[in-house]
């Protein structure tokens, strides 16, 4: 009886949990409340900046730059969500942006916009709208729940036949663990997981609108993804690219999107 009231309650909330995209289209599982992750990323986004070095503000050029580009990518798509009504979906935002130093090659958004660049990832964009073009990449991830999808999955696999807050609340230590995997953080855990190949194209797709809408030229994608793969030939590839895999055609599919995004660009002036 116990058994068929669980599994009764996992199927109910897999129901009402299951929630269409309006930008994607797509129908996707997110099991967990956007609060508990919003919290969730607050704590580990502390830790994370107490146990790194974060670049000094406005004395550093690419401390700067960071903030700048973060700023106007997050403006973007705060417009555009409020021009379509759909305000509510970023409930909780308080972007922050921080530029790490690491000579990994890696940058991530945490659910409620908590964003860390690592200075190792400068030399492969380059220059400014390449930095803008990774960012609308991570931010998309963060705002279309693909951690929440990611975390999800391995919820349920970790709790199996339990319930969602049953799993949350008995196992702490995993559960950390796999936020930390779901968004790309957290190579000392050696929990990587990459993103799936819905998510990377989802995310390099709308990551080219918001830097299109923020004045960037999205032209800049196709050499920064050109560089990325060159340096996943060195000794040690960019860690960027275990999360953010390439199947290969990423750049054929971001050709394919470039007409529309071109079509939203509105160059800044300078
Ligand atoms: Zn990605």
């Amino acid at each position: 009886m116990l058994r068929i009231s669980v599994s009764v309650f996992i199927i109910s909330a897999a129901f009402i949990a299951c929630a269409k995209n309006p930008m994607s289209g797509r129908s996707q599982m997110k099991l967990l409340p956007e609060s508990e992750l919003q919290s969730m990323a607050t704590t580990q986004y502390q830790q994370f900046l107490s146990q790194n070095k974060v670049v000094g503000g406005f004395s550093n050029r690419d401390a700067e730059m960071v903030n700048r580009v973060g700023q106007r990518i997050t403006r973007a798509v705060e417009d555009y969500y409020a021009s379509k009504g759909w305000s509510n979906k970023l409930k909780g935002y308080q972007w922050e942006y921080k530029l790490v130093d690491s000579k990994d090659v890696n940058a991530w958004c945490m659910p409620g916009g908590k964003i860390v660049v690592y200075t190792g990832l400068l030399p492969i964009t380059q220059n400014e709208a390449a930095l803008a073009v990774v960012m609308g990449h991570e931010v998309t991830h963060a705002i279309f729940g693909h951690g929440n999808e990611r975390m999800s999955q391995g919820v349920l696999q970790l709790g199996g036949q339990l319930a969602l807050s049953v799993a949350l609340a008995n196992k702490p230590q995993e559960t950390q663990n796999l936020f930390l995997g779901a968004y790309g953080v957290g190579t000392s855990l050696g929990v990587l997981l990459p993103f799936s190949r819905t998510h990377e194209y989802e995310a390099d797709h709308y990551g080219l609108y918001w830097a299109a809408l923020a004045g960037y030229n999205p032209n800049e994608a196709i050499p920064l993804w050109q560089r990325m793969e060159q340096a996943s030939k060195g000794q040690k590839p960019p860690e960027f690219l275990s999360t953010h895999p390439s199947e290969g055609n990423r750049i054929e599919k971001l050709q394919q999107y470039m007409p529309e995004a071109l079509s939203l660009y509105k160059p800044i002036g300078n």
